[in-house]
């Protein structure tokens, strides 16, 4: 996600079979049946989930994420709820109607509102599968959030109940209101959507058809090896769409004199991280025009660009950034509430590496030295205001006790992490490292350890106190 800074502005159902370390894991995957009514701004679904137990270890429960129920209260910090809540208060949740294994429900609870824990009714062995069915209906607020809808779109941004990890244990986060609180493993999906015929849908995966009877569309989508799945729906969208290493790069906007451009900019971006490193394996990525309280918002496949964004400097880099978490965060994954400075950093940092190489009228010196003091007058402030500074980076996202704080020591201390580092290492084995990192964790997912590791095998240096000097608030600034 990219944030708008404020205080402190830094302006910136077929099993596919993955070869990793541990041999071959089959992946898990979603069927999902809905359909959005317009007029109670609702969506019932179906949902039949295909779990695989890829732990070693046996299992008597299977839990999921309820990101919906995060609506359930004002969702922002107040130095964003104007933008959020333009029309005031307004709810949202998901009701779960049925949860089934086989023909017979089971028992379920729902935990914090987050998580919703199935109970089984036989141990799930290593490497056996079970299937899931659940009926729900997901209730949108008027918020110009992930999941939401405003004036100009309706967001389905983490509509569904997600699979929690299993780490040690599933991994249960909870909601937060700074950053992104996300975490999951890489599965398939067929979604099939139905809405009003009025509506233009944009979607992760791939369109396979779409049929329209009584004034309804239905759209059938497959995705293969996605992190998540989103879609938004408008009635105002255009599109226009270019082609780059055979990826179809599409724009979905309205009321925009810049499309051709921004379209031109997202192919660049494509090409460029192609590069840099590593191929983008999908056939579409979607850069979306939409009612959003942030900057911007990524999900596989599909990126959300705020509609309030009135500069077009601006919509440029938040571009770029989520773009960028095609990379860090939808192909590489990581626990984002434990561990939000793994794909932050690098996207922000990926950020001004695409802008060093691409003339935007953005300088990568620029970049670099506008984080600098963005930073130094964080910690002067923070210092004068509170008398003490928390400059650690590997903090949760419930640790972080300010918006100033997070974006600060996340994103913009994060770019100056990896500049330095890159500077340590000399471009040839900087580069390396990025392109390793990519290609070790590819449709994984890296914890902070793996990324040190990983950066240290590659370069032949033991990185491990360099990172944890940057990541524990050691390093000192002002020399
Ligand atoms: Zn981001």
């Amino acid at each position: 996600m990219k944030k708008f800074a404020f205080l402190f502005v830094f302006i910136f159902a077929l099993p596919l079979f993955l070869v990793g370390c541990g041999g071959q894991v089959q992946l898990s995957s979603y069927d999902i049946v809905c359909e959005y009514d317009e007029n109670s701004h609702t969506l019932t679904c179906e949902q039949n989930v295909n779990y695989v137990n890829n732990s070693n270890n046996t299992l008597n429960e299977i839990c999921f994420f309820l990101y919906p129920n995060s609506f359930k209260e004002i969702a922002v910090s107040n130095a964003y709820y104007d933008r959020a809540y333009p029309n005031g208060d307004s709810f949202g949740d998901i009701e779960i109607e049925s949860v089934k294994i086989g023909d017979k429900d089971a028992e379920f609870n729902i935990e914090n509102e987050a998580i919703l824990n199935v109970t089984l009714f036989n141990e799930l062995f290593p490497n056996e599968n079970i299937e899931i069915n659940l009926s729900y209906v997901v209730n949108l607020a008027n918020v110009y959030h992930r999941l939401g809808y405003g004036d100009n779109a309706v967001n389905f941004g983490n509509f569904y109940p997600i699979l929690c990890v299993y780490d040690d244990g599933f991994v249960k986060n909870s909601f937060a209101s700074n950053g992104d609180p996300f975490y999951s493993d890489i599965a398939n999906y067929n979604v099939q959507i139905t809405f009003p015929s009025n509506y233009t849908l944009a979607t992760s995966g791939e369109v396979l058809r779409s049929t329209n009877e009584n004034s309804k569309t239905t759209t059938e989508i497959k995705g293969e090896k996605l992190r998540d799945f989103c879609f938004v729906l408008s009635t105002k969208f255009v599109v226009i769409s270019k082609t780059i290493n055979d990826v179809n790069v599409n724009y979905y906007y309205y009321d925009d004199e810049n499309a051709e451009e921004y379209l031109t900019l997202a192919c660049e971006v494509i090409e460029e991280f192609s590069s840099s490193f590593g191929d983008y394996p999908y056939k579409n990525v979607n850069v979306v025009k939409t009612n959003f309280c942030f900057g911007g918002m990524e999900y596989p496949n599909l990126v959300y660009i705020s509609d309030e964004i009135t500069d077009s400097e601006t919509y440029r880099y938040v571009i770029v950034h989520e773009l960028a978490h095609q990379w860090w965060y939808s192909l590489v994954g990581n626990n984002e509430y434990e561990e939000a400075w793994l794909d932050e950093s690098l996207t922000e940092y990926s950020t001004a590496l695409f802008f060093e190489r691409h003339d935007y009228g953005l300088n990568y010196d620029d970049i670099i030295a506008g984080a600098d003091s963005t930073y130094r007058l964080f910690v002067d402030v923070y210092s004068n205001v509170l008398g003490d500074v928390d400059e650690s980076m590997n903090r949760n996202l419930g640790e972080f006790e300010t918006e100033p704080e997070y974006v600060n020591c996340v994103y913009t201390k994060g770019v100056l992490m990896y500049d330095s580092l890159r500077k340590t290492l000399g471009d040839s084995k900087f580069f390396k490292c990025l392109k390793d990192y990519f290609e070790n964790f590819r449709y994984k997912n890296a914890s902070g350890a793996d990324l040190i590791n990983s950066f240290s095998s590659s370069s032949h240096r033991n990185l491990e106190g360099y990172f944890s000097s940057w990541l524990n608030g050691e390093v000192i600034f002002g020399n």
